[in-house]
């Protein structure tokens, strides 16, 4: 195996440090916001679930599996088109489903429209992907992990490709810089970051997040009306697992805005920049990809990242117009040393509304 992974196939991808940021964006069901979002020029890659019979990540979010004759239209489009195609392949752990299955939907859907990516959050399964194709590239999930140089680089011999890095270093400077650098090392490698993110920075369970449905039956089983207080006391049990009503938290959430992509663009941090997420309506992913793409949004920000009643009502908001300039210069170097720091809690108060009772 090369050091590089040996992968065979190309997709536009960006020349290294000059190129602009493409996108990779997630398959709804909708073919039409797809072929839409092509015309761009912008969209480097598609991503989805699998289909009956070889789905290993749609439960995660509480989808159905697609039919097979769907992705496999799906992938030719975007082969047509110069689209790379990203299977997700992200249940954790992935190590004791039917290998043989999986192994079986790869060379099915690569032999009939060319898939030219999986997605893994299980390690154990990289180099058994790399060692039985060979031409296709591995990604990390998010759910991997890699937030530091030294991750990056086990992932990287390990045979991943692609790192999605973990975004609780989306405002790392110096560990998105360590990262790329890599690429002297490993000329393929691309860096992929999910900026459109509901997560808070620091949630303990973000790991968690995707198969909090799993979880919350578990608990709920375990103990039915104490449950919630074994997450803790400040958790939103419905939502997400970490509530706050503190605005310079949701400043603090490692979000990029479409205006700082030309930040990371400029610094050579990134390749590629995720749009989230594939469950949404194509009316609100068209508003999300048409910010990214103009690298411009004028509106209520937190509506970027989540449609909770919350951020789509507006009962919590953000002008993104009042965001200070040099923003994101200042949270990519801060080391997150909260305590000594009022930064976001300053630009939340200029920024932020919260409609009274909504927190
Ligand atoms: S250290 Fe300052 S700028 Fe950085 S996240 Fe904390 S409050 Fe924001």
């Amino acid at each position: 195996m090369r050091l590089d992974g040996g992968v065979g196939r190309t997709y536009p991808l960006p020349v290294q440090g000059h190129g602009r940021i493409l996108f990779s964006i997630p398959y709804n069901g909708d073919l039409g916001l797809v072929r839409w979002a092509s015309l761009s020029g912008q969209v480097c890659e598609v991503y989805f679930g699998g289909w009956q019979g070889c789905d290993f990540s749609s439960a995660y979010v509480g989808l159905e599996p697609l039919r097979y004759a769907e992705v496999a239209a799906l992938a030719r489009f975007c082969r047509g088109q110069g689209i790379g195609t990203n299977l997700l392949l992200n249940k954790n752990p992935l190590f004791f489903d039917d290998i043989r299955r999986i192994f079986e939907g790869v060379r099915r859907l690569s032999r009939d429209a060319g898939l030219t990516c999986v997605t893994v959050s299980d390690p154990a399964l990289v180099p058994l992907l790399r060692k039985e194709f060979p031409a296709i590239a591995v990604q990390s999930s998010i759910y991997m992990g890699v937030n530091s140089l030294v991750k990056a680089r086990a992932a990287a011999r390990l045979g991943v490709t692609s790192l999605c890095v973990d975004p609780e270093i989306n405002r790392d400077f110096a560990a998105l810089k360590d990262i790329a650098g890599l690429k002297a090392a490993f000329p393929r490698l691309r860096v992929k970051l999910l900026g459109v993110l509901r997560c808070y920075q620091g949630c303990p369970y973000a790991w968690r997040h995707a198969d909090w449905g799993v979880l919350r039956g578990v608990l709920e089983a375990w103990s039915p009306r104490g449950w919630r207080e074994t997450l803790g006391g400040r958790l939103d049990h419905d939502r997400c697992l970490f509530e706050s009503d503190r605005g310079a938290d949701e400043i603090r959430r490692p979000f990029i805005r479409p205006e700082d992509l030309g930040y990371y663009e400029r610094h050579g941090l990134a390749d590629v920049f995720k749009v989230a997420y594939r469950e949404d309506s194509s009316e609100r992913l068209k508003g999300v990809l048409t910010a990214y793409f103009d690298r411009r949004f004028d509106g209520n920000l937190f509506t970027l990242f989540s449609d909770e009643e919350v951020y789509a009502k507006g009962l919590v908001s953000c002008d993104n117009r009042l965001i200070p300039k040099g923003f994101v210069s200042r949270v990519m170097r801060c080391k997150g040393r909260c305590e000594s720091c009022d930064y976001c809690a300053s630009v939340a108060k200029r920024c932020v509304r919260a409609a009274p009772g909504s927190s």
